[in-house]
């Protein structure tokens, strides 16, 4: 395993001297290190939990289920179709090109560098990293320095576990990562907010190195009066208060036919009743806001909303605690409204009528997901035809994303590129065209001197 201490130029060159000598091409070494790396997660357990937990007061369980075993069920998955997914693709060929064999052939970009945010600091990480391997890319992981404990010890497993002639783990903040980011890469794959997003964007361009930009954004959640109120309820409360609200593709606010909308918001405060008791403050089931700065930045949103807290609103800050928090009779223009929230506040909007819920979504920029629960199918394909979004929940949340034949990206302003399942071994490789023609016949018609019977065989044929 490569140096913790970061020096991104030695660490790039050793890498890219491995890719050259072609030590991660073969199928065998993929699949060693797709194994070991589950062999991470699984002898890994405990100290990433613990480092979890004291990063970011994770309930053990959500951790097994959106860190650790999902890393690991899709790593499964790659071990599965990896050869079929590696192997040549043969395509068609049109008649006047004959004889000939024409195949797309994906082969590993070289050496990839992945960005991780701290929200789900495993998964974020390593998912990538798995992908790019399964690729057949030498890769660069650079975990979020705002899980620190979590970075130490993916660090120090990967150092134990994984290949240190082909994968690297570099440590660091912004300063890490902007030198990391003057290295020539030959892809990168980023998660996190749109600023920094830009700013690895600026920086591949120097390289013209192609990125895959894992973004967030206000995901919304439509729920129309014909929706089962209180399965639409259960299912946006645990997507939104999962992970104290500090999830990507969380529904960041509820925009709810105003029909339904007192019993909706009744039966989100019964939900979370039901899953953290009266005093969510002393659930084991509920994280916490991982630093000063952002539940500063979330405290300050419930200060300055003009909406209704209708259940929640309690924080501790020496626990960095906030409780699940619904706001109603939030106008559209509330700062509650203007940037992803990123936490434990789900503002609640109420609308005429689907028509005026889309419009509202169609004006902002494209999410990272959308969610609609209505049991009109119609309605469903009208909302679906009327807006873009990088996913879709119809009746759920947040569980489009353990599809692993789904693509899992944005569009717009929530990213570009997609990973999970053969979407993330596609998005590590080149897919290379190649054409070849046998040398038996060789008929002089395409060549010149281009006569009137050589034009007009060509017309014909083309
Ligand atoms: P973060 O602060 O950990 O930053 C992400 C990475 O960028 C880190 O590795 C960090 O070191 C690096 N970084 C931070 N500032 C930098 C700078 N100035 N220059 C260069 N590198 C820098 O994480 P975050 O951005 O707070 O993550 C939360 C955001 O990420 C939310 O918007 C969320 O929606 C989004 N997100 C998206 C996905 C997805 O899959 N689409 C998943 C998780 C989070």
């Amino acid at each position: 395993m490569a140096t913790t201490k970061p020096d991104p130029p030695s660490t790039v060159a050793a890498l890219r001297r491995s890719f050259e000598a072609g030590l991660t091409r073969p199928l065998e070494w993929r699949r060693a290190q797709l194994i070991a790396l589950k062999d991470l997660l699984r002898h890994g357990e405990d100290a990433l939990i613990d480092a979890m937990r004291v990063d970011l007061g994770k309930p053990a369980v959500e951790i097994r289920l959106t860190d650790l075993s999902f890393v690991a069920a899709e790593i499964d998955v790659m071990l599965r179709h990896l050869d079929a997914w590696a192997s040549p693709e043969r395509v068609r060929v049109p008649l006047t090109q004959r004889p000939g064999q024409a195949t797309i052939v994906r082969e590993p970009f070289g050496v990839a560098l992945v960005i991780a945010p701290w929200n789900y600091p495993v998964h974020l990480l390593l998912l990538p990293m798995a992908a790019a391997i399964a690729a057949g890319n030498c890769v660069v992981g650079k975990p979020s320095e705002v899980s620190p404990k979590t970075s130490a010890a993916l660090a120090t497993l990967a150092r134990r576990y994984l290949d240190p002639r082909a994968v690297a783990i570099v440590e660091g903040g912004p300063e890490e990562t902007r030198e990391l980011l003057e290295q020539r890469f030959d892809t990168i794959f980023y998660t996190g907010n749109g600023r920094v997003g830009r700013t690895v964007m600026e920086a591949a361009a120097r390289h013209v190195t192609p990125v895959t930009l894992e973004l967030g954004g206000k995901s919304p959640a439509i729920v129309d009066a014909d929706a089962d109120i209180d399965i639409s309820a259960r299912r946006v409360a645990w997507g939104k208060f999962l992970n104290a609200g500090q999830t990507c593709v969380a529904p960041d606010y509820v925009l709810v036919h105003e029909r339904v909308e007192r019993t909706f918001v009744d039966a989100l405060a019964r939900t979370l009743r039901s899953f953290y008791g009266d005093d969510p403050k002393r659930s084991r089931d509920y994280a916490r806001i991982v630093n000063d700065r952002h539940f500063e930045r979330l405290s300050g949103l419930l200060a300055a909303t003009s909406g209704t807290v209708a259940c929640g609103g309690e924080h501790d800050r020496a626990q960095r605690y906030l409780a699940p928090t619904v706001v109603t009779d939030v106008p559209p223009g509330d700062p509650l409204m203007d940037d992803e929230i990123f936490g434990p506040i789900l503002p609640v909007l109420r609308v005429r009528d689907m028509d005026e819920a889309v419009r509202y979504v169609s004006s902002r920029t494209k999410p990272l997901a959308l969610y609609i629960f209505s049991s009109s199918k119609t309605t469903v394909d009208r909302v679906l035809a009327s807006t873009s979004s990088g996913s879709v929940g119809v009746n759920l949340t947040v569980q489009q994303l353990a599809i692993p034949g789904l693509p899992f990206g944005g569009v717009g302003e929530s990213g570009m590129g997609a990973y999970h399942g053969r979407h993330g071994f596609e998005t590590f490789s080149h897919r290379r065209a190649v054409f070849s023609k046998p040398t038996l016949l060789d008929p002089p018609v395409q060549y010149p001197p281009y006569t009137k019977i050589k034009e007009w065989i060509l017309k014909k044929m083309l």
